[in-house]
């Protein structure tokens, strides 16, 4: 049995660098400064994830005309009452200090209005204008100023290093570590914690269309629920309704944001129609994600689509100046691949954007199911419900990240190191390490392409049983192949060894995804089905299960604060 590795031993782990793992280690750290922390990341910490790549900006009530109340019957509208309502009240409350302290501690500078107060622009499924943001590009301000003060305190970090297992005490019973893989190096670190936070941003790259940064691969889901971890809604994927549609480019996937949609840009089909009108009348482009995604999804499969098979989304109504101003990085994006947003419509296609399902968390982010881990951020399930409102991403990264980093800090205080598993760590070890010597087998790219294909079709906008029992047959067949994949030999940055451990995470995400899709008999927010076309809230307002070892199983949602009754019914653009 291989078991070569290095040791590293910290109070603290954190495995991912976004906004929850970044807030986490500077939370854990100025609680108790003596905390060893080690931030972990498989990009480069500071310059990786979806935090940065935020856009359009981040929710939060500030308005004295606006209230946290507003903003959490908007959340739970919008994800259609499955949130747990307790995450949903924790982001909305928490969300207002965190940008106070993002600006006064962190020194983030936000766009103001001309009487000083915070700017806030609109953003689709919101009763008020709440969304803060700097420019367009707001994601980089955040994590550039993070990064700043993450380097101005004593916390380790580790560059291109790849967690690939959560690793168990000797009585498995908690989590005690992880092991980790240095990509740049082939070198395995099998690293002891007292605490650990999951806080890796999930990633839906698993479609042939999909937004988030490439080396998010369903990492954390597919550890968590090898670890034990129970993990719910995972049949809930958001599709952002303009991704750019550009050929073979790289950007194909990539969001135009929605702040575009809330100034007033408009969507068309081929036909010049703004479709919308179909669909929801009455907040047309400004209806949610899930509701505008399916519209445009629907019109292209009735023939109303372009040629490339997008629709078109046209912010020169804006007028050119205005769109130059205050969509700068959306006008560059664009002209990278031809477009010119200022003058005219720009081909656009729904894109895998954000997973609402994940590890299931309380309040503090214990993972009641796995004492020893926390989990923070898009890795988390149960925040957003059917369908996350434009804004509240980043939020709650944020809120949660901060959370977990307060958490962490608590429990160092009280949880001794416990001694890893280390056959379970070297069990571990050999499963990753297995591509790596064969001398033969498949190719793994070739297996991401056909499942990407595989969930754009069955898994996607629009669902039904016969397509998803194909997707699961189907993945159960790629997962088999994927046991079989060989790299090319050589440890070292080896790309081919690298993407095999990616497609092991999405197509585990995949199955859960796919299984889950199939247990919903409705449908409901992001997840439509063409055989089920209606909500149901007296069989289905239950978060459906999913845990190793276990059959999937549901759980009625709390309804501890507002029930369906207390709002009116959202629209719904029948599948
Ligand atoms: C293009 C785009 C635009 C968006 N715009 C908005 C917006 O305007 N407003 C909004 O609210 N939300 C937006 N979102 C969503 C938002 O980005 C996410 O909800 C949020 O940033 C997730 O934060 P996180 O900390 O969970 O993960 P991330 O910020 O994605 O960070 C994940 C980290 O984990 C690391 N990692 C991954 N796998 C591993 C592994 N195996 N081991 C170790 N590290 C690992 C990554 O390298 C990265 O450092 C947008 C998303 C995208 C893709």
């Amino acid at each position: 049995m291989s078991r070569e590795w290095e040791e590293l031993r910290c109070d603290v782990l954190i495995l991912g660098s976004g906004g929850a793992g970044l807030l986490a280690a500077l939370h854990a750290y100025d609680l108790e400064p003596r905390l060893d922390i080690t931030v972990v990341a498989k990009g480069l910490v500071g310059k990786s994830g979806c935090t940065r790549l935020v856009q359009g900006g981040f929710n939060a009530a500030l308005d004295p005309r606006d209230s946290v109340e507003r903003h959490f019957r908007d959340t739970l509208a919008g994800g259609q009452f499955l949130n747990n309502q307790d995450l949903a009240w924790a982001l909305v409350s928490e969300a207002p200090d965190v940008i106070r302290k993002l600006e006064t501690k962190v020194g983030c500078f936000f766009d103001r209005r001309e009487d000083g107060q915070i700017h806030q622009k609109a953003f689709a499924g919101q009763s008020f204008d709440r969304t803060v943001h700097r420019g367009d590009l707001t994601g980089i301000e955040i994590v550039s100023r993070l990064h700043d003060q993450l380097f101005a305190r004593r916390i380790r970090v580790l560059d291109e290093t790849r967690a690939v297992e959560l690793i168990h005490d000797r009585a498995g019973h908690r989590i005690t570590g992880a092991l980790l893989l240095q990509q740049q190096t082939g070198a395995f670190v099998l690293a002891r914690a007292r605490v650990v936070l999951l806080a890796t941003g999930g990633g839906p790259r698993m479609y042939t269309y999909s937004a988030p940064s490439l080396e998010k691969t369903g990492d954390g889901y597919a550890m968590a629920y090898r670890a034990g971890c129970d993990l719910i809604d995972m049949e809930m994927m958001q599709f952002h309704p303009t991704g750019l549609l550009a050929g073979a480019s790289r950007l194909s996937g990539m969001v135009l944001e929605e702040g575009l949609r809330g100034a007033g840009a408009w969507l068309l089909n081929a036909q010049g129609e703004r479709f919308m009108v179909r669909y929801d009348a009455l907040r047309m482009e400004r209806a949610t994600r899930d509701l505008v995604a399916r519209a445009s999804y629907l019109e292209i499969m009735a023939g109303r689509g372009t040629p490339a098979g997008g629709v078109l989304l046209d912010a020169s109504p804006l007028g050119a100046e205005f769109v130059a101003r205050n969509f700068p990085g959306m006008v560059k994006r664009c002209a990278e691949v031809g477009y010119d947003l200022c003058a005219g419509p720009v081909e656009v296609i729904p894109t895998a954007h954000f997973h609402m399902g994940g590890a299931r968390i309380d309040v503090d982010c214990h993972v009641p199911s796995l004492p020893g881990l926390l989990v923070a951020g898009e890795d988390a399930g149960g925040v957003h419900g059917a369908n996350r409102l434009g804004g509240n991403g980043v939020a709650d990264s944020c809120v949660f990240g901060s959370r977990a980093g307060r958490t962490a800090a608590r429990m160092c205080a009280e949880w001794s190191f416990a001694d890893p598993d280390e056959t379970e760590a070297a069990q571990a070890q050999r499963e990753a390490i297995a591509p790596l010597a064969r001398e033969r087998g498949e190719s793994p790219f070739q297996i991401r392409d056909r499942l990407q294909r595989v969930m754009w079709d069955h898994v996607g906008l629009v669902r039904d049983a016969p397509g998803l029992e194909r997707a699961l047959a189907e993945i159960a067949e790629l997962e088999d192949r994927a046991a079989h994949v060989a790299a090319p030999p050589g440890a070292r940055w080896n790309l081919t060894w690298q993407q095999a451990l990616d497609v092991r995470s999405l197509l585990t995400a995949a199955r859960l995804t796919a299984t889950a899709a199939r247990h919903r008999q409705e449908s409901r927010g992001s997840h439509a089905r063409r055989d089920f076309p209606d909500r149901d809230d007296t069989r289905w307002l239950v978060n459906i299960c999913q845990a190793r070892d276990r059959t999937p199983w549901t759980e009625p949602v709390r309804l501890n604060r507002l029930t369906p009754d207390d709002l009116p019914t959202p629209h719904a653009a029948r599948p």
